[in-house]
């Protein structure tokens, strides 16, 4: 209890120790560097509070934040074969999987939810960047197909929010074949004339944007998201041309038509309510903080277990 070890001793562990902030309680935004306290920023959905830079948010917490009360349920989706190649590149597949799973507490890339939003019944899909970057393997494409396919059932539209490096190379050519069958999922929506909204969020590369990333009747993307088939840094090496600033960015795309919209993350569950609720007809959204669910919410949505019921008409 001395000056030595109250502020010597400290002094010199800070300087030799390279120790870095504990991760369970502040994250370094990417984009300024402010450091955020964990809980202030799950609670403005992983947006930095200083400069408003959109950090990644993980499917569940984000279906936590977008349905009403927080209450979801997800739907099952089939398990594909795993390793199905055998594949090893530093590590085997499996094992890669295994650390992701662990990493993430998540099974795989994909979570897949039904729920109401702004009391609108709808399927929501979301793509997990922390799990092996997003990548859009065997399972994924049947989260997708999950995803329509319980959305056709229950006459309810389908929203996904995008995020990945791509496919996933340890699958090969099986997760190439996602392409045609996810977009064959987005056309059974179509035939039932359903919505299909996508919300692109960043980053969505690769095989995801040259598929059902791009298929939807309305594209959001949140600000600044990077969104492209090969990245900016590819193209330049190729072409050997500077390029443009904000290129591939969410603000660029929209001022040269390929998105509809820009939202930030924080007013995006009203557009979204918004949006749905114009494309199926239904009454306009009521504003404000709504009563808790009475008696004819309980009816609702006990109507909902029964697969001949329509809420959409
Ligand atoms: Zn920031």
């Amino acid at each position: 209890m001395n000056w030595i070890t109250n502020y010597v001793r400290p002094r010199i562990n800070s300087l030799f120790s390279r120790r870095e902030v504990p991760e369970n309680l502040w994250t370094k935004c990417p984009e300024c560097g402010t450091m955020l306290f964990h809980r202030e920023l799950s609670d403005n959905l992983n947006v930095c509070t200083n400069c408003d830079h959109h950090l990644a948010i993980s499917p569940r917490q984000r279906f936590a934040a977008l349905f009403d009360g927080g209450v979801f349920n997800e739907v099952k989706v089939p398990e594909p074969v795993a390793d199905p190649l055998g594949f090893r590149d530093q590590k085997k597949y499996p094992d890669r999987m295994k650390a992701a799973q662990k990493s993430t507490g998540e099974k795989e890339a994909m979570l897949v939810a039904e729920g109401e939003i702004g009391r609108t019944p709808i399927v929501a899909a979301a793509q997990d960047f922390s799990f092996m970057g997003g990548s859009m393997g065997m399972y994924v494409g049947n989260a997708i197909i999950a995803a329509a396919e319980r959305a056709v059932k229950l006459k309810r539209p389908l929203v996904l929010f995008s995020a990945a490096g791509g496919a996933r190379m340890q699958e090969g050519i099986l997760s190439l074949m996602q392409m045609p069958r996810t977009t064959v999922a987005v056309e059974m929506l179509k035939e039932a004339r359903l919505p299909y909204i996508v919300v692109l969020t960043h980053p969505t590369t690769g095989g995801v944007t040259a598929s059902y990333a791009m298929l939807g009747d309305i594209q959001i993307s949140e600000p600044n998201a990077l969104i492209c088939f090969a990245g900016p840094r590819v193209i330049e090496q190729t072409i050997r041309e500077k390029l443009p600033e904000g290129f591939q960015r969410a603000e660029y795309l929209l001022e040269h038509g390929m998105l509809d919209r820009v939202t930030h993350r924080k007013k995006l569950r009203e557009e979204l309510v918004s949006i749905l609720r114009m494309l199926g007809g239904l009454p306009a959204p009521v504003a404000g903080d709504l009563p808790a669910p009475g008696p004819t919410a309980t009816a609702r949505s006990e109507a909902d277990e029964t697969p001949a019921d329509s809420t959409s008409a």
